[in-house]
């Protein structure tokens, strides 16, 4: 409650208000709907203080288990919100923020949301979703299309057929790749003869039936841990999930891959899943497709690609080639909530064959009939929303061309960048960039020359401190407020595959200009050299090592 003594009755009357009358513009939420609809952008500038809390302190305001015993206002309500949750938000569309994969949307997705949580269609069953459900299925047409590039006839046959899917909408790439290997699972381990099927009989059953001693999918050691959690759930097991080796672009060896396979072979370990990896998290490197099709093909595998991230660069023409070979992929993962621009949770999966998800079909009395177009049929979620509207309407108000341009842009603005660090006498560029991911690292010049001639143990104690530095640098970065790029570990070839700690941009944001990524080393640079204890030891190291 407020200060000014306001009490709200629990009434019903007022409940049946807050279903149907909207608040009034001059009230809060009125205002802040008038000023987001004006400059979303100025909004979230105003809104979201720059300066980083802890945790612990932001954790204060929200330490209450109890459900409140009285309502409040929704203006009331709205300002808490406002200085307890938004201020303390990550301003992920800022232009300076160039650590993410989900970044900046575009304004007209603001409004079409509230059309799309105002109807709340319901996706599992065409009662609850009617024109949402072909909607839904177009857009898997459209990206199956993408992907495939079959011609109008294939989509007429099978874009709308009851019995067939061209994929699954859902949350996310983690479900959308667990999607994939629980298909991948359940055709390699099919009924036949007495046995009904791993999704009838089980792993334990499936295994005494096909003779197996275990069951392994794999993917390079960039592959997102999304994998790991899909090998955990479906029975596979987390080890099973085989990391092969990749070469010094970080993609997977084609060598390498054939030899675990022969491997897992000889120990009675089917490997009945391959996955590609188009666009890396961690770097954006895309695997090599066609080769990686080859195996699968010669293994009598299931061929996935994980183009999470990656997939939209399929809209430009210019940049299509990279992924050549994802047409030969049984399945494919896209996030539209990565480079297509769209909210947080839009994922797709796509398959290649439109009765490939019968293996994991599941019918229910009161719904999902045989029959039926219920797309609930073929999700591993069940309620679902119409956010395939959301993706829709970008296809439509942006265009393939329109993306093209944006990805264009964007690989445009990661080689700059990857030039900018490389002209810099103090920074390493780590991973060029395939599409709009790079990472690097800040490492004085001096001490780039001392690396050069230092002994391995040298070498790894001035890497360690290097490490630690890239840390400290990524942290206050963050904490500054102004600008944010991430941090991860890589083993580079260059460095004998020591765990190096680097920064890793993203940049996906049309709004982040050349201004912006100079000023983002710029403060790099500023902060390294405020370093009160890693930058001196790495001097003194350094100033050893020369000799000086
Ligand atoms: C982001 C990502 C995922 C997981 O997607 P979510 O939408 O976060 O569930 C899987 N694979 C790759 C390559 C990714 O980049």
């Amino acid at each position: 409650m407020g200060s000014d003594d306001k009490i709200v009755d629990v009434n019903f009357e007022s409940l049946l208000r807050i279903f149907t009358v909207p608040e009034a513009p001059d009230s809060t939420l009125g205002n802040i709907e008038q000023k987001l609809s004006q400059n979303l952008n100025e909004f979230l500038r105003e809104h979201i203080v720059a300066e980083e809390k802890p945790l612990s302190e932001i954790e204060k305001d929200f330490l209450n288990s109890a459900i409140p015993e009285t309502p409040t206002f929704v203006s009331e309500h709205t300002q808490h919100l406002l200085d307890t949750v938004v201020s303390h938000s990550v301003h992920t569309s800022a232009p300076s923020f160039i650590g993410h994969m989900t970044s900046a949307l575009p304004y007209f997705l603001m409004p079409l949301s509230k059309i799309m949580i105002a109807l709340n269609q319901n996706l599992v069953k065409i009662e609850t979703s009617k024109a949402f459900t072909p909607l839904e299925r177009q857009v898997l047409g459209m990206l199956h299309r993408l992907i495939y590039q079959q011609g109008d006839d294939f989509y007429q046959h099978w874009m709308h057929s009851a019995e067939h899917s061209l994929g699954a909408f859902c949350s996310g790439g983690t479900i959308a790749n667990i999607t994939a290997l629980w298909v991948a699972r359940n055709n390699a381990l099919k009924a036949d003869g007495d046995f009904q099927g791993v999704g009838k009989e089980g792993l334990y059953h499936a295994m005494m039936h096909y003779g197996y001693k275990g069951m392994a999918v794999l993917v390079s050691e960039r592959g997102h841990y999304s994998l790991k959690k899909a090998a955990d759930i479906l029975g596979i097991g987390q080890q099973n999930l085989i990391a092969v080796k990749t070469d010094s672009q970080n993609r997977i060896c084609p060598i390498a891959l054939e030899e675990t396979i022969c491997h897992l072979k000889i120990q009675n370990i089917k490997p009945f899943a391959i996955i590609g990896v188009a666009g890396t998290t961690e770097t954006g490197s895309i695997d090599p497709l066609d080769k990686i099709a080859d195996i699968a093909e010669r293994e009598e595998c299931h061929f996935h690609v994980d183009a999470a991230w990656g997939g939209a660069t399929l809209m430009s023409n210019n940049h299509r080639y990279l992924l050549k070979g994802i047409e030969r992929a049984d399945s494919v993962t896209i996030d539209a909530h990565k480079q297509m621009y769209i909210p947080m949770g839009a994922g797709m999966v796509l398959f290649k064959n439109p009765s490939a998800m019968t293996s994991i079909e599941h019918h229910a009395e009161y719904i999902l009939r045989k029959g039926s177009k219920d797309l609930g049929a073929h999700t591993l979620e069940g309620s679902r929303s119409g956010m395939a509207m959301l993706v829709y309407s970008s296809m439509h108000i942006i265009s393939r061309p329109g993306y093209e341009l944006l990805i264009d842009q964007s690989i445009e603005k990661a080689k700059f960048f990857a030039n900018l660090i490389e002209q810099q006498q103090d920074f390493e560029l780590i991973s060029k960039p395939e599409l709009c991911i790079l990472t690097y690292r800040y490492v004085p010049l001096k001490t780039k020359k001392a690396l050069a001639i230092a002994s391995a143990k040298e070498k790894e104690e001035l890497h360690q401190l290097l490490n630690e530095l890239t840390k400290f640098i990524q942290k206050k970065q963050r904490e500054n407020g102004r600008s944010f790029v991430s941090r991860t570990r890589l083993t580079p070839e260059k460095w004998g595959r020591m765990e190096t700690n680097v920064f890793r941009v993203v940049l996906a944001n049309p709004l982040t200009d050349k201004g912006i990524l100079h000023s983002v080393i710029e403060e790099q640079r500023k902060i390294a050299k405020t370093s009160p204890i890693v930058l001196p030891k790495i001097e003194t190291l350094t100033s050893t090592i020369l000799q000086l």
